[in-house]
């Protein structure tokens, strides 16, 4: 037996096959819920059949053993490569620990194929030095990720030639592959004057802003109000913010759990969540990579980072669609009416954490799950994170319905409540916000200076250029249609 690939799944296994031909290594991408499992274990049982030696690298041991699972299940034999596992060297594929791998390198000697998943972090040493290793030794590399790029935007191009890229999260909704989504942000942390470690926030001085009592009881109060008895995923900062925010779940009458990669119960905690006897998880974003459970009907997003790739995995978590029976799965109609008839018919998110929205709002500016992200091997154009990233300008790409906090493309209407936005554009309240910001920081008073002289819409679309926007055209006419309103304003007091 084998894998019976999605048609586009096979597109992405031929298309890294012909690179394959040209180069050495090749990337390839493949959104949260894809099935990047699929694509590997393919091409490992294909190699193997064609008696090529492969090794799959993870970094954790729950992936091994969901990889072993998902290899018995289709009759690949393996090996393991991992401390507290007994391996079988003479086994054409091996799964592998990277850790462990490193440690090992002569000791199983260079596959035909090296499979590393969760590919963005080739960057780091111990991921750098087996593929370079394996590169020299003459192995074929196929990266697998959701998000090709590290955590300061920077590309993966040192480590790959080309990249193959999968359907977009938007595509695979359309198409029913994965469910399709609400998202609201009832609440935004306040987290100034926190500071970055290594990229991303502190995780001490967050953990301390995120578990405090009064934003714990916030977010099991709007819990309540928009997915209460839903089944929900909490990812939060930490340990200790993951048992605080259980136990106020617990005093306010809800079934909620703590899991972790340790928790010597976790199958019983997964079984219990699946039958319905815990309404909520808690976690720590330890399981946000390859924790597959589609029963998850919310997400509850209350670790504020600048990882875009954490950020698309945890929301990525609670886009597995589940299928009511009886529908016809090979097809688009049958897949969306299969979960429109199913225990999920969408998913919900609610994002704490402000990874959502805006980063001219005080946000971590991520967008939307499905927004469309062009990625590339030489990274982002512009390092839109790096430095002094947080004043950065982004081009609009949310909006927050002021009336339910539904958070949804920018449009003139909320998708939630039908709640009308004034014509220009934006709100008094958000202009207000926005005024408020620019007494703050100075940088921002210099940009807005250089902006202000920018008059005309195509001065303001080469002022976007020269600043290196991905959609100049639409951020000048934001610009536009906010100082239109501002105009206004002046004129009715
Ligand atoms: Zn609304």
């Amino acid at each position: 037996m084998s894998f019976a690939l999605r048609p586009y799944q096979a597109d992405v296994v031929t298309e890294t096959r012909d690179n394959l031909r040209d180069v050495q290594s090749v990337l390839a991408v493949m959104a949260t819920g894809g099935g990047k499992t699929a694509l590997s274990g393919y091409m490992s049982g294909s190699a193997s059949k064609r008696n090529k030696r492969v090794i799959f690298g993870c970094h954790r041991k729950e992936l091994i053993k969901q990889t072993a699972k998902t290899f018995d299940k289709v009759g690949i034999p393996y090996g393991i490569i991992a401390a507290g596992f007994t391996g079988d060297r003479h086994q054409l594929v091996q799964i592998a620990s990277i850790e462990t791998l490193r440690r090992r390198l002569d000791w199983y000697g260079a596959p035909d194929l090296y499979i590393p998943d969760e590919a963005h972090h080739a960057g780091a040493a111990t991921w750098a030095s087996i593929i370079d290793s394996y590169k020299q030794k003459g192995s074929r590399i196929v990266g697998l990720t959701a998000t090709p790029e590290r955590l300061d935007g920077t590309g993966l191009g040192k480590w790959f030639d080309r990249m193959v890229s999968g359907p977009s999260t938007a595509w695979l909704i359309d198409q029913g592959y994965l469910s399709p989504y609400r998202l609201f942000a009832p609440s935004m942390p306040d987290l100034s004057g926190i500071k970055k470690i290594g990229g991303d926030f502190n995780r001490g001085e967050l953990e301390k802003r995120m578990g405090g009592a009064a934003v714990v009881g916030d977010v099991v109060k709007h819990y309540r109000t928009l997915a209460h008895g839903r089944k929900a995923m909490a990812f939060c900062v930490s340990i200790k913010h993951s048992l605080a925010v259980v136990e106020q779940f617990q005093n306010a009458g809800y079934r909620a759990a703590h899991i972790d990669g340790d928790s010597p119960n976790r199958d019983e905690l997964i079984k219990a969540f699946e039958d319905g006897r815990i309404e909520i998880l808690s976690s720590v974003d330890l399981v946000s990579e390859g924790f597959d459970l589609p029963a998850i009907e919310v997400a509850i997003l209350l670790r504020p980072t600048h990882s875009l790739s954490l950020f698309l995995q945890q929301v990525g978590r609670v886009l597995r669609p589940v299928y009511a029976p009886g529908f016809d799965l090979n097809t688009q109609e049958g897949r969306v009416a299969a979960i429109a008839a199913g225990p999920k018919p969408y998913a919900l998110i609610l994002d704490h954490s402000a990874n959502t929205i805006d980063r001219e709002k005080g946000g971590r500016g991520h967008g939307m799950p499905d927004d469309e992200r062009n990625w590339t091997l030489a990274g982002r154009e512009k390092k839109a994170r790096s430095g002094s990233g947080e004043d950065e300008e982004a081009a609009v790409t949310t909006r927050q319905c002021p009336n339910c906090f539904r958070v949804h493309k920018p449009g003139p209407v909320c998708t939630g409540c039908g709640f009308e936005y004034p014509s220009m554009g934006r709100t008094v309240k958000e202009l207000e916000g926005d005024l408020q910001e620019v007494e703050r920081n100075a940088a921002t008073v210099e940009r807005k200076r250089e902006q202000a002289k920018a008059q005309s819409l195509d001065d303001l679309v080469a002022l976007g250029k020269q600043r290196g926007m991905k959609n100049p055209h639409g951020w000048a006419r934001n610009v536009l249609a906010a100082r239109n309103q501002k105009t206004q304003r002046r004129y009715a007091r």
